[in-house]
């Protein structure tokens, strides 16, 4: 009689139920606890399976194709599947050099507003031009939050290209490698600091976009 073999759908809740403390669990149950052969013997079972599981042909290359390394197509990013995450692509705003006054007054100091150049959809305020105080830099947040993606097309189809802060990979010709830089998170970033359309060309024509 064949053994019945559990459908995937039960072993990935049996192993999402599973502590993500366990393997720091096994460690301090064999250093903190008075265990007997049988203890041991169950501790042992257990790391054989997994060491088996690790080793198979096919969970070997699950791995390899989570730790590969990928490009983001939206911040330029390298990361891994294995990394990836909600808030790991983090692009800052872009804000205009220039500040304009916006007839508000705090105190001593007149209120500045720089506008975003990426999104239009905020003003970064300062309390007086060129103070470095501003006052609205963490509610304003970022330009974009989210997973990082090799995906161009689905960046282009949410229409987050704008040439600004969110550009079109552009592949070196003899390397293949993507030349457009990531936009770090120092807050906040201004116009000056980001390399424009024209740093990227070059003479030939022929650019090659993702
Ligand atoms: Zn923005
Ligand atoms: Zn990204
Ligand atoms: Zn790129």
């Amino acid at each position: 009689m064949p053994t019945s073999v559990p459908t995937a759908a039960s072993l990935t809740n049996a192993a999402k139920a599973l502590p993500r403390s366990f393997p720091t669990d096994v460690v301090h149950f064999l250093e903190n606890v008075y265990f007997g052969n049988a203890d041991l013997l169950l501790v042992s079972n257990f790391l054989e399976a997994a060491k088996t599981l690790a080793a198979a042909p096919n969970f070997k290359a699950m791995k390899n194709k989570q730790q590969a390394e990928l490009h983001c197509v939206r911040c330029h990013d390298t990361f891994t599947a294995e990394t990836n995450g909600p808030t790991k692509c983090v692009i800052p705003h872009v804000f205009d050099t220039e500040p304009t006054f916006t007839g508000e007054v705090s105190g001593y100091e007149k209120v500045y507003g720089y506008k975003a150049i990426c999104c239009g959809s905020v003003e970064l305020e300062e309390e007086g031009a060129g103070n470095d105080e501003y006052r609205n830099l963490k509610r304003i947040g970022h330009c974009y939050k989210g997973y990082h993606t090799t995906d161009a097309e689905e960046v282009e189809d949410e229409q987050e290209y704008n040439d600004v802060n969110i550009r079109r990979c552009k592949l070196d010709k003899e390397t293949k490698e993507c030349m457009v830089l990531c936009i770090d998170g120092e807050n906040p970033v201004f116009d000056w600091q980001v390399p424009n359309t024209s740093d990227y060309d070059d003479d030939d024509d022929e650019s090659i976009y993702l």
